[in-house]
C-alpha cells in the first residue's frame, strides 16, 4: 500500500516513497519553482525598508 501526497506546487498525486528524492514535490522542477517563490518573496521583504527615515523625523516633531 502506498502513501500518496499532494504535490505543493502542481497538486499532483505523489506517491509517498524512498525513491522519490523530490517529496513532497512530484519533481525537481516543482521543488525549484516552490524554492524560487519563496526566496523571492524572501528577497523582497528584505529590500524593502521597514521604516522610512522621512516619516520617523516627521513623528518626531
Ligand atoms: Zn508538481
Amino acid at each position: 500500500m502506498t502513501k500518496t501526497v499532494q504535490c505543493p506546487q502542481c497538486g499532483q498525486p505523489v506517491p509517498w516513497q524512498d525513491d522519490q528524492k523530490w517529496k513532497p514535490f512530484c519533481s525537481e522542477r516543482c521543488k525549484l519553482i516552490d524554492l524560487g517563490d519563496w526566496a523571492a518573496e524572501n528577497h523582497r521583504i528584505a529590500g524593502k525598508p521597514a521604516i522610512s527615515p522621512e516619516n520617523e523625523s516627521n513623528d518626531f516633531h
